[in-house]
């Protein structure tokens, strides 16, 4: 099979954690995977595992703070993929410093926001015309439960006490990206949509999820492959459909 035949995916901050396993699992679906990741080193390092894993797999240098790394890898994917299938926007922070609205630093509300939301707009931005050139192109956002401001302004919400408005409010604003997005793309054969990928073991935060890194890929991979008549415009986890 030639790359034109397969579908394919490029997963932003792929080396680790959540990233790492939704290409994973996308690339035991058949697919293409571009694995995105700001540092070489670490990308190389994951792209070989998954290679020798037997998936069909690249790494893609892609830093979400950098303009001119977006744009080299559009031009990348450009030249030597012609078209991109599936796009999901994994790479996210949560930083020391943010917190409560009377104790979190500005840097650390912007640093959070400058990831989370500015450098996930751009990437997508930079590549909404090579999605655009596939058959069914697919947009997936990984957002968290914690970007729902219905369940922030439940108090009897099991994560009720994790009030930060650096990285609670970059993803309720990547939440309204999605909407606006799936809105703009809605007269074509291109589905974005929203997942909380639910509580998760990873570095983010001290592995301290109870999730497995499998069960925290699991709706975003499910999304990254709806067919046709799929939703759009959906924000879902593993359970169902969530709140905004
Ligand atoms: P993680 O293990 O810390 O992975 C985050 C990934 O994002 C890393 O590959 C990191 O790269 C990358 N990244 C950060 N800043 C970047 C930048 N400027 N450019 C490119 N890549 C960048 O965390 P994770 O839990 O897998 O998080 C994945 C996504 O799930 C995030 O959007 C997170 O907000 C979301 N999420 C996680 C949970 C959870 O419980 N874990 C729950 C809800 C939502 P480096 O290795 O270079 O830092």
């Amino acid at each position: 099979m030639n790359n034109t035949d397969r579908r394919i995916s490029l997963i932003t901050g792929a080396n680790k954690g959540i990233g790492l396993e939704i290409a994973r699992q996308l690339g035991k679906a058949g697919h293409r995977i571009l694995l995105g990741a700001r540092d070489t080193g670490r990308g190389q390092q994951a792209a070989k595992t998954l290679s020798d894993e037997g998936i069909d797999v690249r790494f893609v240098s892609l830093d979400l703070g950098n303009p001119a790394s977006i744009k080299a890898a559009a031009a990348d994917i450009e030249a030597n993929e012609g078209r991109l299938d599936v796009l999901v926007n994994n790479a996210g922070v949560a930083v020391q410093g943010d917190g409560n609205t009377s104790i979190a630093t500005m840097d650390a509300v912007r640093t959070t926001f400058e990831t989370n939301f500015f450098g996930t707009v751009e990437v997508t931005q930079a590549l909404l015309p090579l999605v655009k050139k596939s058959a069914s192109g697919r947009i997936v956002n990984i957002s968290s439960g914690l970007g729902s401001i219905a369940l922030n302004a439940d108090p009897t919400w099991d994560y009720a006490a994790v009030k930060l408005i650096g990285y609670n409010a970059s993803k309720a604003a990547l939440n309204m990206f999605t909407v606006i997005l799936a809105d703009e793309l809605k007269d074509t054969g291109i589905k974005v949509n929203v997942v909380n990928p639910g509580y998760t073991a990873t570095d983010l935060n001290g592995n301290s999820g109870h999730q497995t890194v499998a069960e925290g890929a699991q709706e975003a991979v499910r999304v990254a492959l709806l067919p046709d008549d799929g939703p759009t415009g959906a924000f879902t986890s593993k359970e169902g459909p969530d709140p905004w």
